[in-house]
């Protein structure tokens, strides 16, 4: 027997139908690539973005086509989505931080046939355009005015673009399974994958996001994705925010510390999302200053590990609230949040940083399990690690083109290829990625625990931890470091200060100092990179 309610497909656009309704003059407020602060509301941006549908019919754009975008965090952004959701279109986000060929390479795979682009990644464009076949119409992001006076490139500009149509346009209907966005992983190893997201995916993820557990959102807050659009999904905001009309302060170009303080400030902003090398950023810039954050509530960290040390001067200078999340493209991203349930809601000081370092619990929508090699699954003691796996309807079920088949399985289960333990009340902590972790006389050494630690020396500014083959151990670890200007810590002296706090045996045989580490494009520690550079590294005892 079915139920005999109605029958409402969840898709994306109806979020945006949602908020110009009752959210209508809640504002999207962004810094533009031409300069100026630019304001605009949910009324306006679901009015422009059904012009936009218009302009890609008028086209020849329909059902399945993918469309790509370059661009940085912005309403006109925003209104492409959507305006791509709402003929049946596929956004595709591109990453403006790959190699030209590397984006070249996505967009050949995705096949895209049209690109929104920003002013700033015109040069990118030029330089492969020629290499994608498939691509028919550039839409520039931005007014007549602003278009350059030359370029090699057929291309329209967005505003006049639609500016011809009237917004008198009925979304399309189709089924909620319908694919409506795609985003590739950034590929540290290998090829990129495709994630290709479904409305419904789109639809139950942003709601799974606004719980008060996950992260909290309603129409008071103001909420600033410093997270890009062209990472990972941007955490969902795009769609929790207007499902909740909340405002949105978007950071376009400028992720630098006075930038960032400067819309967190004039905005107040109460809520923010990045990855922890942008607040590294923010934190130098606020100590430099002596500025605060009073305005700010709560900051949602993750995209890597936060290191302990941020998450105390978050809280304890600055009086925000760190929630540390986890997750993956793959999972629409979000994963798991550090929000405290109530058995731990009376902690404080040294033992609530602790629990801070976990990545958190996982929201309802998303199943976790960790396993062994021979897939039996790993108590969740707190201790026992493993591979992480996960599955939910925000979870991929394939990767677009079929790679990487083996890590999905027949029970749903998908392989994160990160290392994890769970505690007894369900708070997981990724330890390493597969591929990162440290084997040492046959156990396991997580890096991200002893990077965590050595940030915690008040000298050192970044820090990576990397197997070096020995010849006793098979492997053991090195902490390379970044020190803070000025700054000239002893080796010894950053050992002294981890020694005790982990496992003998975990303690780094060495350290090396650098100038610079290696980031992927979405910001992490590039260990490919890194085990590269130190390839013929031995240790004097190894
Ligand atoms: P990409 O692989 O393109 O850089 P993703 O955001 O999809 O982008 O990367 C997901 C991976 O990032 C996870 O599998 C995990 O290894 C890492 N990650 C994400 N959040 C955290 C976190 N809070 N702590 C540790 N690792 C994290």
């Amino acid at each position: 027997m079915l139920g005999m309610m109605q029958d409402w497909p969840l898709l994306c656009h109806k979020i945006l139908d949602y908020a110009a309704a009752q959210h209508g003059g809640r504002e999207i407020v962004s810094r533009s690539v031409e300069g100026p602060i630019l304001r605009t509301t949910y009324a306006d941006i679901h009015a422009r973005a059904k012009k936009a549908s218009q302009a890609l019919e008028a086209d020849g754009f329909g059902l399945g086509d993918r469309i790509a975008t370059l661009g940085w965090n912005s309403a006109r952004h925003m209104e492409a989505w959507y305006g791509a959701m709402g003929i049946g279109g596929v956004y595709h986000t591109l990453n403006p931080r790959l190699f030209p060929e590397q984006i070249a390479w996505i967009m050949n795979h995705a096949e895209d046939k049209g690109l929104f682009v920003d002013l700033s990644f015109l040069p990118i464009v030029e330089a492969i355009a020629d290499n994608v076949p498939s691509l028919r119409k550039i839409i520039v992001l931005t007014d007549a005015d602003h278009m350059p006076k030359s370029s090699k490139l057929e291309m329209v500009d967005y505003e006049s673009w639609i500016g011809q149509h009237d917004g008198d346009f009925a979304w399309k209907q189709f089924d909620e399974n319908t694919a409506c966005g795609m985003c590739y992983t950034s590929g540290t190893t290998g090829d990129p994958k495709g994630v290709l997201y479904s409305h419904r995916s789109n639809v139950l993820h942003a709601l799974i996001s606004v719980q008060p557990d996950a992260l909290n959102l309603g129409s008071n807050e103001v909420i600033m994705p410093v997270v890009p659009m062209f990472h990972a999904n941007a955490w969902g905001i795009a769609h929790s925010a207007p499902m909740v009309g909340a405002k949105i302060v978007n950071p376009g170009p400028l992720m630098d510390g006075a930038s960032i303080y400067e819309l967190l400030d004039s905005e107040k902003v109460t809520m923010t999302a990045a990855v922890p090398t942008v607040w590294l950023m923010l934190l130098s810039y606020l100590e430099e200053t002596g500025k605060k954050l009073p305005h700010l509530n709560r900051v949602v960290i993750g995209g890597s590990a936060c290191p302990r040390a941020m998450t105390e001067a978050f809280q304890n200078d600055y009086g925000v609230q760190v929630i540390h999340a986890w997750g993956m493209t793959e999972m629409s991203p979000l994963g798991s949040l550090g929000v405290m349930k109530p058995v731990y809601s009376d902690l404080e000081g040294e033992v609530l940083l602790d629990m801070q370092e976990k990545q958190g619990y996982a929201p309802f929508g998303v199943e976790m399990q960790i396993t062994d090699d021979e897939n039996v699954e790993l108590p969740w003691d707190g201790k026992t690690f493993g591979k992480l796996k996960v599955r939910g309807p925000g979870v991929a079920k394939a990767y677009y083109g079929g790679a990487g088949v083996e890590q999905f399985d027949q029970e749903g289960w998908f392989d994160t290829g990160d290392v994890a333990h769970i505690n007894a009340n369900g708070y997981m902590q990724i330890t390493d990625r597969s591929k990162d972790v440290i084997k040492s006389g046959g156990e396991w050494i997580s890096t991200i625990d002893l990077e965590n630690l050595a940030v915690g020396h008040p000298d050192i500014q970044e820090a990576a931890v990397i197997g070096i083959v020995h010849s006793k151990w098979d492997e053991r670890p090195l902490l390379i470091c970044i020190t803070k200007q000025g700054k000239n810590p002893a080796a010894e002296d950053i050992l002294e200060f981890m020694r005790g706090k982990v496992a003998k045996w975990w303690m780094p045989n060495a350290v090396a100092f650098v100038e610079e580490i290696p980031h992927t494009a979405t910001g992490k520690i590039q260990k490919t990179e890194l085990r590269k550079q130190f390839a013929d590294y031995r240790f004097d005892d190894g």
